[in-house]
């Protein structure tokens, strides 16, 4: 205590540099030393005055690279913040740098980064998750006491799950996504990572709420924060049937049943419920939005941003030339299958069923979530703990299939907390609370009443420096 912003800021920097996790693909040191002096000299109030955060590739920051761990963005600084940074910096936070991700979110392990892998801090063999990798593993391992993320089909929940930490997808309109670079649009949210459901609160507190530069964002009453104290007496949980069983880990099954019966103890009643079309949302899910990264990435063109080779020649030949060496494999594939969807002879096949399967999923949530069902639902975040560096890079439908939990919440669009809930041969396992549109409040407070009651989120992993 007493130390300035400017030594604890530096103090993060030191520790950043000697760690072997690669879970930053820029560093900012200049501009938070600045600021962190600026604060030390008339220190600001604000809800995260003097605070370093750190802000996952794909969130544009004006004035530092915002490269998407692609090599087609490498070199890229946007001229402009994100929604969601202006709002970092009014309540005044420290940005740290930009973390390492799977190539634009495409991915469950952060493997696809151009700027190579992430590695998990319980141990430097396996993944951190994915996208938000880097995000999840500088948390975890005090690199960063916050980090925003975002998740299109789990890609904050799964990391938060595998790092021992927490992690919040927000209803689907609730923060801003101006200033995040699309991968598919109608499925993704920006939303914190953190060690406690308390800072995820806050955090939340600052980032939501309508912004007239998002059309699809809704105005909130906010009060995360005030709201979590309330205990679980009273909520009732439901607990999907199809979220156990056959391909989930028994020690992962075995913690999630245990963190059920405490929330029991702690006063929440359960029941067990349904979501019958379950089995046909990683098929839906793959195809849309595989269909929107098709069209959201043609604005990749090798003109406008990053990426440039040599001399240019007609202009078919410049742009497949620099999206053939800019994009890594994982990204063509997914260009490819989503073009191929919305193809005039394939899209009646693909994506429209792809859309009414998702409008199935949704009903599913909305009927087990219906006043009278439950209040919230609890799950396993992920089937399994962490896998090891290279085990599933090389099969991609065995790398899909890992996201069997997290994608269905990203079709409804509801909101979802991983909180950590035990371990499994000593890495962490994630437990899912999800909530009705809009009703953070109960979910982070079954969060917050699990985590008081737990003391899971304390532990530290192996690899901290
Ligand atoms: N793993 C999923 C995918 O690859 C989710 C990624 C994400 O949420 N950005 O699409």
């Amino acid at each position: 205590m007493g130390a300035s912003a400017e030594d604890a800021v530096a103090a993060l920097f030191g520790k950043i540099k000697r760690s072997r996790l690669n879970a930053y693909n820029v560093l900012s040191e200049d501009l938070a030393l600045e600021r962190a002096r600026d604060f030390d000299r008339s220190p600001w109030s604000g809800l995260m005055a003097g605070v370093p955060i750190a802000i996952k590739s794909c969130i544009s920051t004006r004035g530092i690279e915002t490269n998407c761990s692609s090599r087609i963005l490498s070199g890229y600084t946007p001229p402009y913040d994100a929604t969601v940074i202006e709002r970092l910096k009014e309540e005044g936070a420290i940005i740290v740098g930009k973390t390492n991700m799977d190539e634009f979110a495409m991915g469950t392990s952060t493997e696809t980064s151009y700027f190579g892998p992430t590695r998990n801090p319980w141990d430097l063999d396996r993944v951190p998750g994915g996208s938000s990798g880097g995000s999840a593993a500088a948390v975890a391992a005090g690199e960063a006491p916050a980090a925003l993320g975002s998740d299109t089909g789990g890609s904050i929940r799964c990391p938060a799950s595998f790092c021992g930490i927490v992690g919040l997808k927000p209803t689907y309109g609730l923060v801003s996504r101006y200033g995040l670079v699309s991968y598919a649009n109608s499925l993704e949210q920006i939303g914190p990572l953190t060690l406690t459901v308390e800072d995820a609160a806050l955090v939340l507190d600052v980032i939501a709420g309508h912004d007239p530069r998002d059309s699809t964002s809704a105005d909130t009453p906010g009060g995360y924060l005030s709201a979590l104290d309330r205990g679980v007496d009273g909520l009732t949980l439901g607990v999907p049937e199809e979220y156990f069983g056959e391909g989930v880990n028994p020690k992962v099954e075995r913690s999630v049943w245990d963190a059920i019966s405490k929330l029991e103890e702690l006063g929440a009643s359960w029941k067990e419920v349904s979501l019958p079309h379950t089995k046909y949302a990683l098929a839906a899910y793959y195809i849309i939005a595989m269909s929107e990264a098709s069209s959201n990435l043609a604005r990749f063109d090798g003109l406008r941003y990053g990426l440039r080779l040599g001399a240019d020649q007609d202009w078919h030949t410049t742009f497949s030339d620099i999206r053939a060496a800019g994009f890594g494999p994982e990204v063509k594939r997914r260009v490819l299958l989503g073009t191929y969807a919305l193809s005039a002879g394939y899209y009646g096949r693909y994506y429209l069923k792809a859309l009414k399967v998702r409008t199935l999923i949704k009903e599913d949530f909305e009927r087990a979530l219906s006043v009278g069902g439950a209040d919230l639902l609890v799950t396993p975040t992920m089937p399994f703990p962490a896998f090891k560096i290279g085990e599933r890079i090389e099969d991609p439908l065995s790398l899909y299939m890992a996201d069997v939990f997290t994608v269905p919440i990203n079709l409804a669009g509801v909101p979802a907390i991983s909180v950590p809930c035990g371990f499994a041969d000593g890495l962490p396992i994630g437990l899912q609370i999800i909530g009705r549109h809009f009703d953070e409040v109960s979910v982070l407070r079954a969060a917050k009443a699990y985590e008081d009651a737990t003391p899971y989120h304390e532990a530290v992993p192996k690899e901290v420096v």
